[in-house]
């Protein structure tokens, strides 16, 4: 048996999700939306099962939709790709595991920046390398380029960067994109660039994609994912996109692991990715307003909440809200007790990780944000 999974813990995704089910919980740990996929995408994916090919796709994806990733991507950000940069993967996740299987070689070091999505650190490590935590300091979550320079080393191989960020909901400025692309530049490590949130930016702000800055379209390996920008995130139809030779080394990564993705889920994503641009900003704005709903309410039981305007998440402060639990603790009696479900933020570092917050997932009807206010109201009311 190998010691880093017999160590390991259940995600805290999937240890959330089944304490609400057990608990008959609210469920705002996992983030996963309770609206907004577009029906015609899903109209299209049927068809596909009835009428299209069930069999292996080829392993990169069918043609149509690395074609419609390329121009999707030229169309929003200008960015001159074509579907040879282009390799489909059953989601971000397996995405990021081709990518660090690629790149990350025994001895490498990968810098993260923490709070980090839970899959980067066990991944680089199977890889044969280690993660070196930056941790971002709550509440502005801020990339100072000093501290990333100082966390360089001779063993340094790449940077693993999450814009706009999950969980600290938000979008890096330009400062801070130029400031990993000149570290990357300067000693030529590649970046691996897991933007699956880039549609999803809230009150007016845009994203940028990090390989559009100068020199980093030939060393960034960018991640995106169908799961986030059609509200679908159990069809598991992400993709990679990197210059022609990077791009070759990961999809030979991903060949061994999963091969291939359901190929009518390909076409639906094709589809929505050509036809689908008039969905993002009605997806954008519905989604500003569940915020607004969610830390309204949480503001007026009492609850400190950090600003977000990026992804469907928002933290809340423990501490400030007069709460003595840590996440951990909070997050057991809350979904035991109070019947919701958050996700503590110490689960997304390894090293000294904040214990006094908690992320929320906003991404939900109106229904089910009042019914996990109101939890989170009562779970205020019986705790220290
Ligand atoms: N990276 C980040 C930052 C994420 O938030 C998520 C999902 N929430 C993923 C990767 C995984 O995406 P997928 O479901 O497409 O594997
Ligand atoms: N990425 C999702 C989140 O941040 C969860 C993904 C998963 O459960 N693996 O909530």
């Amino acid at each position: 048996m190998n010691p880093l999974y017999q160590q390991m813990q259940t995600s805290v995704f999937e240890r959330m999700s089944a304490l609400a089910a057990q608990h008959g919980a609210v469920n705002l740990g996992q983030g996963f939306p309770d609206f907004g996929w577009p029906d015609e995408i899903l109209d299209v994916a049927a068809k596909a099962l009835t009428t299209g090919s069930n069999q292996y796709p080829p392993s990169r994806g069918i043609m149509p939709l690395r074609e419609a990733v390329a121009t999707h991507y030229h169309r929003h950000f200008g960015q001159p790709l074509t579907a040879e940069q282009v390799c489909v993967t059953s989601g971000a996740t397996e995405a990021l595991g081709a990518a660090i299987l690629a790149t990350v070689q025994a001895g490498d070091e990968v810098i993260i920046f923490t709070p980090a999505y839970d899959s980067y650190a066990p991944m680089i490590r199977r890889a044969g390398g280690t993660p070196v935590e930056i941790a971002l300091q709550p509440p502005g979550w801020r990339i100072e380029k000093d501290v990333l320079q100082g966390a360089v080393t001779p063993r340094t191989r790449a940077i693993l960067f999450n814009n706009p960020h999950n969980p600290a909901g938000r979008v890096f400025d330009r400062g801070e994109l130029e400031a990993v692309a000149s570290v990357a530049r300067e000693h030529d490590l590649v970046v691996i660039s897991d933007e699956v949130w880039e549609h999803v930016v809230l009150d007016g702000s845009s994203f940028t994609p990090l390989a559009t800055l100068a020199g980093m379209a030939e060393r960034t390996i960018k991640i995106g994912s169908a799961g986030k920008i059609f509200s679908l995130t159990g069809w598991k139809v992400g993709w990679m996109v990197a210059a022609p030779e990077l791009a070759n080394v990961v999809a030979r990564a991903h060949q061994f692991l999963t091969f291939s993705t359901a190929p009518n889920l390909q076409a639906a994503v094709a589809y929505g990715l050509e036809q689908g641009d008039a969905w993002i900003q009605p997806m954008r704005d519905r989604f500003q307003r569940s915020r607004d709903r969610m830390t309204e309410g949480l503001r007026n039981a009492g609850f400190a909440v950090l600003e977000a305007d990026a992804t469907y998440f928002l933290c809340v402060d423990l501490s400030a809200s007069g709460i003595g639990l840590d996440d951990e603790a909070f997050a057991i009696t809350a979904v035991e007790r109070a019947g919701i479900a958050v996700v503590p933020l110490s689960a997304f570092a390894e090293r000294n990780p904040p214990r006094h917050l908690v992320r929320l997932c906003f991404g939900k009807k109106d229904e089910t944000i009042d019914a996990g206010v109101a939890a989170m109201a009562r779970a205020k009311e019986m705790l220290p």
